[in-house]
């Protein structure tokens, strides 16, 4: 199989590769609604230290559930078989265009898309290992050939600040945002949230 079908075949199964992991299905059910209402309280800018502390305990105890950390899910990460958004993906195939915009609010599809051209243009080889919002950022992992992967790597740098500007809810102009979480939003989804650059940078 050609890499970029076996890209798409690995996307396509995503969730049966989660599934193949055994787990408890109610401490999925658990961690989804606390992942639902840790994003809706972030989204409202209305997070506490308290909130992060205990999603931080969902997190650890449905991670124990999962088993992360154990050989067997060890080595379904390394064998790309484990392809979730936002995840260090260590195979020969890296993200693809779908799993890196899954990865980041839909106000980032283009700026993603932007850097996947590029790649396919003037690195075809190098991969992406991984993509996430970090500190209110597209950040963006490459790995590749030494020859090309300077100027990708300054081009995916010019994205990701670029992404400062963008809001990564619905890509109008946005600024990054203050908060226990810090995002970059346009002034209709930014709630109140005052720009990074007028609090205590
Ligand atoms: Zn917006």
């Amino acid at each position: 199989m050609s890499s970029a079908r076996r890209a798409a075949a690995d996307t396509k199964s995503v969730r049966a590769a989660v599934h193949n992991v055994q787990f408890d299905p109610r401490a999925s059910a658990r961690f989804e609604s606390a992942r639902l209402a840790f994003r809706a309280k972030r989204d409202a800018g209305a997070l506490t230290a308290d909130d992060i502390q205990q999603f931080t305990e969902e997190i650890r105890s449905f991670s124990d559930a999962m088993g992360w950390g154990t050989r067997q899910v060890r080595k379904a990460l390394r064998e790309g078989r484990y392809r979730a958004p936002g995840f260090v993906i260590e195979d020969e195939v890296g993200y693809d265009r779908e799993l890196a915009r899954r990865s980041v609010g839909p106000g980032w599809a283009s700026l993603v898309g932007e850097i996947f051209d590029f790649r396919d243009a003037h690195c075809p080889h190098a991969r992406v290992v991984q993509v996430k919002e970090k500190f209110g950022a597209l950040t963006v992992y490459l790995e590749g050939p030494h020859a090309c992967l300077g100027v990708l790597s300054d081009f995916v740098a010019e994205v990701e600040r670029r992404s400062e500007t963008i809001c990564e809810r619905c890509g109008a102009p946005g600024l990054t945002r203050a908060g226990a979480w810090i995002q970059t939003l346009c002034r209709v989804h930014s709630e109140g949230r005052p720009p990074l650059a007028e609090s205590a940078r």
